[in-house]
């Protein structure tokens, strides 16, 4: 019998609900059981792909397709876990399968009505991942904040499992404890407030989770358990931290894994968060830096937004770094001012570039001069996605004397599209037909043997994610290939080109998929591995 705990949060959001949800996972796994964490997302949209980054951060892609919630990428990184379609629901998507059941007649004339028949089909979805995983522990977290209109049908969801199978069920709570720089003391009222909002839904939370920039103290913890009936052992300090993947361990430290397992009545099979704790001891002590420039557009809307539009890219670089001993700075190039082919020697100060994935015309020329530069240059140079696009590009321009090459995604009318679209997208898009359409998911990916992607992967099969529309225009394939292009990853099925790479350069690849996507904290990804080997050569260290 699977147990759950539902997280939801409390006085406002991006406090780290996330994080939260996938460092209570950790902790249950270091105690010896498989976990697995659901992201309810209380929006229309049925699922993130139609989102513009900007607002609502990247769009995170299961190895299935599913286009979804930042968080589903924490909890991968965090846990370990390939996650799917199942992981994942919107209030969209429960009323759209609903609503298809009732057209079915799968109500059999029943009058369908928002409480329970909502409520009961994210039940139902609920226990579908506790049948499909066998999962030991379910984590789900409800997104926004206890109060809000559009999670309160989520929240009689967990309302009525926790009433249904009790001493199956808990619901965590983590809150905000504002320090206002006038008063300079921690201030509970305002989680003492969001307990009470909780409570009138019907529940009562039986964890909290402190969340501030400082340890909560003994006197604030106090006030919290009276003033929230619940006892000084289930409320959690969960300061701000220099990285994230430190938190499961500050957890561990107040005894977290040992009062889930009291409350629900198990005994822990192991107690060993080892290879996380060597892992923080590398984050802790790198041996050296490497400066990492990230070539985008999007990037005049200040560092804060952009963490969110990039993080697996970010949490990627970081991965790799750590591996190998080094701490990365990363520093956001905007594409824009290199548009004139100005100010590309700022360039030489980084030990790699990176050109990440993107979507429009802005900003793009500036990236190709960019990647021209650093091919010219011996820069070390990883592409991703558009990243390989504007690479084809660039070399079908400077190499192969197609002036004109360029993407039907930047002009419609182009007369060299060495970058096009598959016909079948062309169908969808004459149709409107945008949600969950792009080539979406994991696909197969060949690898050239006596290239340096195979040196990377050490293999010639290998499963990517994708994210995309466009494609390299296998037309140009002989001609690119013939001026020196290396086409060293192939999907076979579709013959689509997966990875190109250049010799006689220090480090010069780029792929159509997205491989920030499985790279993991404990397994960085081979092609940011490559790159950070390349940069600490560079660099000279
Ligand atoms: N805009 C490009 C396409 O749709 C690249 C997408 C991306 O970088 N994810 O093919």
């Amino acid at each position: 019998m699977a147990k759950y705990i539902f997280i939801g949060g409390g006085v406002m959001s991006s406090v780290g609900k996330g994080i939260t949800t996938a460092s209570i996972g950790k902790v249950l796994q270091g105690r010896g059981y498989t976990v697995t964490a659901v992201k309810i997302d209380p929006y229309i949209n049925v699922d993130a792909g139609t989102m513009n980054p900007i607002e609502h951060g990247e769009v995170f892609v299961t190895n299935d397709g599913t286009e979804c919630d930042q968080d589903i990428g924490n909890y991968e990184r965090f846990l370990n876990l390939d996650l799917s379609t199942d992981n994942y629901m919107t209030t969209g998507l429960v009323y759209l399968s609903v609503i298809q059941k009732e057209r079915n007649l799968e109500f059999e004339g029943k009058c369908v009505e928002v409480v329970p028949d909502i409520p009961n089909e994210v039940i139902a979805r609920i226990k579908k991942v506790e049948q499909k995983t066998g999962a030991d522990f379910i984590l789900i977290e409800i997104g926004g904040t206890v109060g809000e209109y559009q999670n309160m049908l989520f929240l009689e969801a967990a309302r009525i499992m926790k009433l249904q199978e009790p001493e199956n069920v808990l619901f965590a709570l983590v809150s905000y404890l504002p320090i206002p720089s006038v008063v300079g003391e921690m201030k509970t009222k305002p989680t003492q407030t969001a307990v009470r909002t909780l409570n009138s839904a019907g529940i009562q939370p039986d964890l909290i989770f402190g969340r501030s920039n400082r340890p909560m103290d003994e006197p604030r913890k106090r006030k919290i358990s009276i003033f929230c009936n619940l006892r000084e052992e289930y409320i959690f300090s969960s300061p701000d931290v220099e990285s994230i993947y430190e938190i499961p361990v500050i957890f561990e430290e107040q005894k977290l894994g040992d009062k889930i397992l009291e409350r629900f009545n198990v005994k822990e099979k192991d107690n060993n968060l080892n290879d996380w704790k060597a892992l923080i001891e590398r984050i802790k002590a790198p041996k050296k830096e490497v400066q990492i420039g990230v070539v985008g557009k999007y990037f005049e809307t200040g560092e804060f937004n952009l963490m969110d539009s990039y993080i697996s890219v970010i949490e990627a670089i970081k991965h790799a770094g750590w591996d190998q001993n080094v701490k990365p700075n990363i520093t956001w190039l905007s594409s824009s001012k290199y548009e004139n082919g100005e100010g590309l020697e700022e360039l030489n100060n980084f030990d790699a570039i990176i050109v990440p994935g993107g979507f429009g015309t802005r900003g793009t020329e500036g990236k190709i001069k960019a990647i021209e530069y650093v091919r010219k240059n011996n820069i070390p140079f990883l592409g991703l996605c558009l990243g390989l696009q504007l690479s084809v590009i660039e070399y079908a321009r400077n190499i192969c004397g197609i002036k004109d090459a360029t993407s039907r995604e930047f002009d419609e009318n182009g007369k060299n599209l060495v970058i096009d679209i598959m016909e079948e997208q062309k169908e969808l898009l004459k149709n409107n037909n945008y949600g969950g359409t792009m080539r979406l998911g994991s696909w197969d990916c060949n690898i050239k043997k006596d290239t340096l992607a195979y040196n990377l992967y050490g293999s010639e099969d290998i499963k990517e994610r994708h994210r995309h529309r466009y494609e390299v225009d296998n037309n140009y394939r002989k001609i690119l290939e013939d001026n020196g292009l290396i086409f060293s990853g192939i999907n076979k099925d579709k013959d689509l080109v997966e990875i190109i790479e250049l010799k006689n350069h220090p480090y010069f690849i780029a792929c159509q998929f997205h491989p920030e996507l499985k790279s993991r904290p404990l397994t960085p990804h081979p092609l940011f591995v490559g790159l950070m080997k390349a940069a600490i050569k560079k660099e000279g260290l």
